[in-house]
């Protein structure tokens, strides 16, 4: 299980931006890895799953909002690696592409209100404590194998980069991240972009990967009003970005991050001969929401 060896190709992106400030910028196609099982996904569920079998449960009960990459991957992933799954998701009823292919994947989908939904252990206990195959996974996957899977990312990039960026939605991505560079990499700068204006469990995270503690840097000031909120700004970056790249980056993590770098670049935030490397962290399928 996860021993497939994965396709994340770093690859160098061109704009005339980058080479004004005299910048090399870089981007891991971790969105390539696999179409559903995307990203960070993959790296986060590959630990998570490991320990699930050898625990012999067979039953994948987790959470996410509607649209969650999170789902989806645990979805697919039940199915390639023989898991039945349960996926609790958060308001109303509802119906849309992205629930119908967890579905598609055997996903038994249930709903819960958003009160009761952030007592997901609660939701556990209350329905599937007699169940001894069903094993907890938190939203987003998130978590400290989820992160030392995550660390991963550092082992597979040769070469010095000044900075490391990537999109942050729980964190656990970001602090695995650092966490991997500050061992192999120590004069390495690994930036989280937040992709919401809430907190996050990056503090409880950190305690557990104290390699994780420095250098580090969150980004806070491009949330575009919310997570997975738009604006018309954000909509035609992503657009023209992919026009000019043949990258698609999503509007709720990856397209933010992309334009905080184009942002940053354009106030001078880095020095003259930095090279950067962006974590893409997959995540396209969401933007297909933004296209009916
Ligand atoms: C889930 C997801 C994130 C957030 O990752 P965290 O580890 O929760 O911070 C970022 N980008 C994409 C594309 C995702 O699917």
């Amino acid at each position: 299980m996860f021993d497939e060896i994965i396709y994340s190709p770093i690859e160098k992106l061109h704009f005339a931006e980058f080479e004004n400030a005299q910048l090399e910028v870089f981007i891991k196609r971790d969105d390539l890895i696999h179409p559903f099982i995307s990203g960070n996904k993959w790296r986060k569920l590959k630990f998570t799953l490991r320990e699930a079998k050898s625990q012999h449960k067979n039953h994948l009960v987790t959470f996410g909002g509607a649209y969650s990459n999170h789902l989806l991957a645990c979805a697919c992933a039940g199915a390639k690696w023989g898991f039945k799954t349960t996926g609790w998701v958060r308001g109303d009823e509802t119906n849309n592409y992205m629930l119908n292919l967890a579905r598609w994947f055997g996903m038994n989908l249930r709903f819960c209100d958003r009160t009761a939904y952030k007592n997901r252990k609660d939701i556990f206990e209350k329905h599937h404590a007699n169940d001894a195959s069903a094993y907890f996974i938190d939203e987003g996957g998130a978590g400290y194998l989820a992160a030392k899977g995550c660390e991963e990312i550092a082992h597979e990039v040769s070469g010095f980069y000044n900075h490391v960026i990537c999109s942050v939605g729980t964190g656990t991505t970001f602090v695995g991240l650092a966490s991997g560079f500050h061992k192999l990499y120590p004069g390495t700068t690994v930036h989280g972009v937040l992709s919401h204006k809430s907190s996050t469990d990056i503090p409880a995270l950190k305690s557990v990967f104290p390699e994780a503690l420095n250098n580090t840097l969150l980004w806070s000031e491009y949330h575009f009003g919310a997570f997975a909120k738009t604006t018309p700004e954000l909509m035609q970056f992503i657009q023209q970005f992919a026009a000019a790249s043949g990258i698609i980056v999503d509007q709720v993590y990856e397209g933010k991050m992309m334009y905080a770098l184009f942002d940053k670049v354009k106030q001078g935030f880095f020095n003259p001969g930095d090279r950067i490397l962006l974590i893409h962290s997959g995540g396209t399928m969401g933007l297909l929401s933004m296209m009916v």
